[in-house]
């Protein structure tokens, strides 16, 4: 690749990456603000209840508390909607582990344990990049470098096995 071309390239990731950026910031600004709904809906329960002990009569709040109550698990849906939006842009996910699997990722590299979420098709994974990819023994599928389990299939992948299999 000549060195014009690699400049080019590498000032469009850049350009893509800024524009990720500006995604992630936008969809954090969102959750901000639905996290600041929660918080409201959680005062109005809490006059609520205050009210209705006042009153006399705690169990009056019951219909105001579930109606909020209501209204905070869709919010917090919505939010980890947004997350998972988030995780899409990034292209990543995290494990129970610690580790940072790739999004689309149906079990750990790291671990081998099966993510609940399963996303999209996976042969949105062949996207990635370069020559010496290594492939799972066991489905063929494709691996990063370094993972220790398939994230197609889960079999265990030794690390021996570097490299494209002939
Ligand atoms: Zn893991
Ligand atoms: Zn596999």
């Amino acid at each position: 690749m000549s060195f014009f071309q690699k400049i080019k390239e590498s000032a469009m990731n850049a350009a893509d990456k800024a524009q990720q950026t500006v995604e992630i910031t936008r969809i954090h600004t969102r959750i901000s603000s639905k996290e600041k709904e929660i918080a409201d809906h959680y005062k109005e329960m809490g006059k609520c209840v205050f009210d209705a002990y006042v009153a006399g009569d705690p169990s009056a709040a019951e219909a105001n508390i579930a109606e909020y109550a209501g209204k905070v698990l869709e919010i917090q849906k919505e939010i980890a909607a947004l997350k998972h939006k988030i995780m899409e842009i990034k292209n990543e996910k995290p494990c129970e582990c610690g580790t940072t699997a790739p999004f689309e990722a149906l079990f750990c590299p790291s671990c081998g344990r099966k993510f609940e979420t399963v996303a999209k098709e996976p042969q949105a994974l062949a996207l990635a990049e370069g020559p010496a990819t290594r492939h799972c023994t066991v489905c063929g599928g494709e691996l990063e470098t370094g993972d220790k389990f398939c994230v197609h299939c889960g079999a265990p992948q030794s690390a021996a096995k570097e490299g494209i299999d002939e």
